[in-house]
């Protein structure tokens, strides 16, 4: 028997229809997908199905709600398919994709994200070419973790970022090569691919407001950061700093601010601005102020990952300590 795939629409280009106030997420779907793919009999597809969430979005709307919603709708089909494929929209699709690596932790089969540029119904569209390619990949056994298929290559999910705004290539890995590239001929990087152990599926409820992204620049006060991490909702920071992770230590006060949220149990995680390369906290005097206060390096997570991450061991229940020593090292791949 062939391998079967579950297609899950969740909205994003890919579906949309024009309406008055721009593009929306369109309702039957997937008839309109089945009369596409369906013509297409000369490529060796898998046999697939597709279900959709209750309510497509546009996934600028995306709350880490969803995510929740996204793996347990995956889960309760989990054993009647070979692979998933989720369909997404591009401008979350990498913080998804990055959410879905840590709740599917040791998947043992291909969960592979995919969306479009301009939605299936329309001329000069690169949908079909997306889900086809995402099809194969989702059928693929040797495949064992979440990827992010788009515009002719297959990028680990937590590594992946959008990178463009308009071109059919919008996503990069910055900081882990491509796990596949695909021309007249698909090459699979085997040697690349993550080696999964046991599966440890966790799929918490997430507090939306629990984690909170502060990008440094010049002229940041102290009295903005404290207004992000004073705040009693936030209990995990992403400091997006500059280059190997420095921040302006010339500003005792600023620094005092993150220390006292450290002390308070707000976990910090550092990573930089940079997309290429990682955190090295100790090269400068203004990043070593860092590691003295409590900040964890994020070494060269995404942001996406990073944020991802700390949602999910907040949402797990990980004390700061446990999310201290985990924050730095590979659960899914995500980190070098
Ligand atoms: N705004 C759209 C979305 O993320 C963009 C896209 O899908 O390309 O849902």
């Amino acid at each position: 028997m062939g391998r079967r795939v579950l297609v899950l629409h969740t909205g994003g280009t890919i579906g949309m229809e024009p309406t008055q106030d721009g593009l929306r997420p369109m309702a039957g779907f997937g008839i309109v997908l089945h009369g596409h793919l369906g013509a297409r009999s000369a490529v060796a597809l898998p046999e697939w199905d597709i279900v959709e969430l209750d309510s497509l979005i546009d996934s600028a709307n995306l709350q880490p709600g969803h995510w929740r919603r996204i793996a347990t709708a995956l889960l309760e089909r989990w054993d009647d398919y070979d692979g998933f494929v989720v369909l997404h929209g591009t401008d979350t699709m990498a913080w998804t994709a990055s959410a879905l690596s840590f709740m599917l932790r040791g998947t043992d089969k291909p969960v592979i994200l995919t969306g479009a540029q301009i939605p299936l119904a329309e001329p000069r569209s690169d949908a079909l070419e997306n889900l086809e390619t995402a099809l194969l990949f989702a059928a693929d056994p040797g495949i064992r973790e979440v990827g992010l298929c788009f515009g002719r290559r297959l990028f680990r999910g937590n590594r992946s970022s959008k990178l463009k705004t308009s071109s059919f290539d919008a996503f990069g890995s910055p900081n882990y090569p491509p796990l596949a590239e695909v021309g007249i001929g698909v090459t699979l990087h085997r040697e690349r691919l993550l080696v999964q152990r046991e599966r440890d599926f966790v799929v918490p409820h997430f507090d939306p407001e629990a984690v909170a992204v502060l990008t440094v620049h010049p002229g940041l006060s102290a009295r903005i950061v404290a207004a992000v991490v004073d705040d009693p909702a936030v209990r995990g920071l992403v400091l997006r700093s500059y280059g190997v992770g420095n921040v302006p230590d010339a500003d005792p006060r600023l620094i005092e601010v993150l220390a006292d949220a450290v002390a308070r149990g707000v976990v910090v995680v550092n990573t930089s601005q940079c997309a290429v390369g990682g955190v090295a906290q100790g090269t400068y005097a203004t990043g070593a102020v860092l590691t003295r206060i409590g900040v964890v390096p994020g070494g060269d997570m995404t942001l996406e990952a990073a944020f991802a991450k700390l949602h999910f061991l907040i949402a797990r229940g990980d004390s700061p300590q446990a999310m201290g020593e985990l924050l730095g090292r590979s659960l899914s791949g995500e980190v070098s």
